[in-house]
């Protein structure tokens, strides 16, 4: 039998990522950066699928960052180059628009289109930008949202914008949020930018979607012998667009059938999902109670962190793995697989996070099982023919913040 492994992606350390970004600036530029700046990469704890439902959303920020090293220019011309991709990007700040530029660049060139609008950027200015990261991109830990949250920071420090309150921060959220919606042209609800913004090390970020408020959980697995890691499963992400829009117009349908704006307003659970069933809805009824069973799961999370049962919420990730797998129908057969693995091997839960239909899994677990845990999973999808999943480390680490 060949002996399968986990790749492991150790997180490198944000420094060492600042340090990749001036390189690759003064490489671009031929001068050194004023500054670096840097934002996170997340994970959603446990909140899935029930942020366009009204939820309140329970995500943390990843020790995985990427660094924005960004100087002002006075002619009003944005350069941007980043150590992912060959192409770089150079134009007048007053020409970016929905639609230009494309690609990668939008991310970047978006969020100072939202701030020149709002008449935040002073006429002229323009800013020489070089991005390198460690956050995986494309695995579903939000490598977009990381990107425009380091530019933004950067941005605001350089011109004078206040930063340090989380009033402050939720004005960048909002321009990085409109950023990757209108410029980059895709669809977010916020959460990503949120707490990349507003996470604290040793914490997961509490956030309501409707409103924006926010409070901090302690989550420090560490302080309680036990880890948190993320399998990603390596697979493509497929009919994601269509699945996605799919189950939003169910939830949509299913609040109207109900006569709410929406589910989280819902008072008596089972009296709804009776209703939806009975109108001949069998599939919304198990959309909705997805969202429901969810939106309950948050909130035991909030009190099992409370009161440090990390392994009450390893129960709570796995009761939501199961909703997602087979009420909302998100999962892949690999995801299963590795969620079952992990449970196999001892973890104390597992679950698929982020859109579903690939990416990765979140698995608790007591800190001495971390690596036999990964092994068996290994093991297991290479038995099912799967490909070889990579392991990150998933510490709440801090948020978006100057480096350099
Ligand atoms: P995710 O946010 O889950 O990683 P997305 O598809 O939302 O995946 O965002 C990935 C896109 O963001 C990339 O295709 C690229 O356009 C942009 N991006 C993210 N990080 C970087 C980076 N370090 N350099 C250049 N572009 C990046
Ligand atoms: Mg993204």
């Amino acid at each position: 039998m060949t002996v399968t492994s986990a790749r492991r992606v150790d997180p490198i350390a944000a420094d060492a990522v600042g340090n990749s970004a001036t390189e690759a600036f003064v490489q671009a530029f031929g001068y050194r950066p004023t500054g670096v700046w840097s934002a996170p990469g997340r994970a959603n704890l446990i909140g899935e699928h029930i942020d366009y439902a009204g939820g309140t959303v329970l995500p943390f920020a990843l020790p995985y960052v990427t660094a924005a090293a960004v100087s002002v220019r006075a002619d009003g011309v944005v350069r941007c180059v980043s150590t992912h991709e060959e192409q770089g990007w150079e134009g007048p700040v007053d020409q970016v628009a929905p639609g230009h530029p494309t690609g990668w660049a939008s991310y970047v060139a978006g969020v100072l289109w939202v701030l020149a609008t709002r008449g935040l950027l002073s006429a002229g200015v323009g800013f020489d930008i070089a991005i390198a990261s460690s956050v995986p991109i494309g695995s579903g830990l939000s490598s977009s949202a990381a990107l425009e949250c380091s530019v933004a920071l950067a941005v605001a420090e350089l011109t004078g914008l206040p930063t340090t309150e989380p009033e402050d921060r939720l004005q960048l959220v909002t321009a990085a949020i409109r950023a990757e919606n209108e410029i980059a042209g895709a669809s977010t609800g916020g959460m990503d930018q949120s707490v990349s913004m507003l996470a604290r090390s040793g914490s997961a970020l509490l956030l309501d979607c409707r409103t924006f408020a926010h409070s901090h959980i302690p989550l420090d697995p560490a302080r309680s012998g036990a880890a948190l890691m993320l399998i990603d499963s390596n697979t493509p992400h497929q009919l994601v667009g269509s699945a996605y829009t799919d189950r939003r117009a169910d939830i949509d349908t299913a609040a109207e059938r109900l006569g709410v704006a929406s589910l989280r307003s819902v008072r008596d659970v089972d009296a709804a999902l009776a209703r939806l069933a009975a109108d001949g809805g069998e599939r919304l009824a198990r959309r909705a109670r997805h969202v429901l069973s969810e939106m309950r799961r948050v909130e035991l999370a909030v009190e099992a962190m409370q009161t440090d049962n990390l392994r009450l919420v390893g129960e709570l990730l796995s009761a939501s793995h199961a909703s997602l797998r087979d009420d909302y129908e998100v999962s892949t057969s690999a995801l299963d697989a590795i969620v079952a693995a992990a449970l196999d091997g001892g973890a104390w839960g597992a679950r698929m996070i982020g859109g579903g239909f690939g990416g990765c899994a979140l698995v608790l677990c007591a800190a001495d099982r971390e690596e036999i845990i990964a092994a068996a999973v290994a093991q297991t999808l290479a038995a099912a023919e799967h490909p070889t999943p990579s392991v990150y480390v998933a510490s709440p680490g801090p948020p978006a913040r100057r480096l350099q």
